[in-house]
């Protein structure tokens, strides 16, 4: 595939309790500035989030961070970064995220990281986008995630195809292995369900 320039980041506005997530995301910040990839995520400075824009600024890296104005307050706008784009809406910055970014990788998160992780998959799976998608599973954080996705699978909603629409690193070495892999056989937005 071709060189992953900027990497789109779903993490946590909180800090989980296992110190270890903190620990992943300032260190993942790290390893992303060393390789020159600029981080695109939601712009706050709370949490995982801020812990992995921290993890990159201070290792001379580049950060975009999108926020809507409402969100400002509540998760801390970050001053520190490359960039801070104050956007209007929800939709509008994941539109921005989704756009700026070459792949996507999801650290441990809430809800929040829950509905952006999925709607990069959905929309790969519908065929909008090819970017690949990484899960750092650290601590088998997301194993109950999978767990659903994998019975979602044996009812028959989901075909166990659509499990190539992401990969799963159990270490944050391995999340740059599997960017700098041949990425899945693009869905066919054509093909039938079932
Ligand atoms: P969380 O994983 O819940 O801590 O949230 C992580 C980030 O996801 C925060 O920046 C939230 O603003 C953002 N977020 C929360 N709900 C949504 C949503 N419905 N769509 C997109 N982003 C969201």
């Amino acid at each position: 595939m071709t060189k992953v320039k900027s990497i789109c980041v779903f993490c946590g506005a909180s800090d989980g309790k296992n110190p270890q997530h903190m620990e992943n995301a300032i260190a993942f910040g790290k390893m992303m500035a060393e390789r020159g990839i600029t981080l695109i995520y939601g712009g706050g400075r709370i949490g995982l989030m801020g812990a992995v824009a921290d993890g990159v600024m201070q290792n001379g890296g580049s950060v975009v961070g999108i926020i809507p104005a409402h969100l400002d307050d509540i998760e801390v706008g970050h001053t520190g970064l490359s960039e801070l784009i104050v956007c209007k809406s929800m939709h509008e910055r994941k539109v921005e995220m989704f756009r700026r970014s070459d792949a996507f990788v999801t650290l441990a998160g809430g809800l929040g990281s829950l509905d952006e992780a999925f709607e990069a998959i959905t929309l790969r799976q519908l065929g909008i986008h090819d970017k690949p998608m990484v899960f750092l599973n650290a601590l088998g954080y997301w194993d109950k995630c999978f767990d659903m996705i994998d019975a979602i699978i044996d009812e028959g909603f989901a075909r166990p195809s659509h499990k190539n629409l992401y990969t799963v690193a159990n270490t944050l070495d391995e999340i740059f292995e599997q960017l700098a892999a041949e990425p899945a056989p693009r869905f066919d937005p054509r093909e039938k369900l079932f």
